[in-house]
């Protein structure tokens, strides 16, 4: 091998390190491209998991409202006070609507919502409070 190579022309060295190069060349490309298509790969992978969270995340979203839903029909809101879920969206039920606080007693001008009782407060005017 070393004979060989001691007895290469200049022209036969040159071409030599030149097909070198270009196969490097090429191997480099071949890497890159590897490492591109991994990359994409885990992108897409990366890509399918997030959809797929957000799909059980609406799932189970879905559900929640279902039960919330269910427990509403059901008449028991008293139950679903002590039991409180800070993740169960409760205004997305239509029955959670209490409307504004703009009904006034005429008794002592409390703002008061829509379906609060008329004794409350005041118990209809039986109860004074000195003013702040
Ligand atoms: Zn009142």
């Amino acid at each position: 091998m070393r004979d060989k190579r001691s007895q290469r022309t200049e022209e036969q060295i040159q071409q030599h390190n030149a097909d070198a190069r270009v196969s490097m060349q090429q191997l480099r490309e071949e890497q890159s491209e590897d490492t591109r298509a991994e990359r994409n790969e885990v992108i897409r992978l990366e890509q399918r998991q997030s959809r797929r969270f957000t799909v059980s995340r609406r799932r189970t979203n879905d559900q929640q409202r279902q039960q919330v839903h269910c427990a509403f029909t059901s008449d028991s809101f008293l139950h679903l006070v002590f039991q409180y879920e800070p993740d169960i969206e409760y205004y997305a039920n239509s029955k959670v609507v209490i409307g504004a606080l703009d009904k006034e007693c005429p008794h002592c001008h409390v703002l008061k919502f829509k379906n609060e009782l008329p004794g409350m407060y005041c118990a209809s005017g039986k109860v004074q409070l000195p003013e702040i």
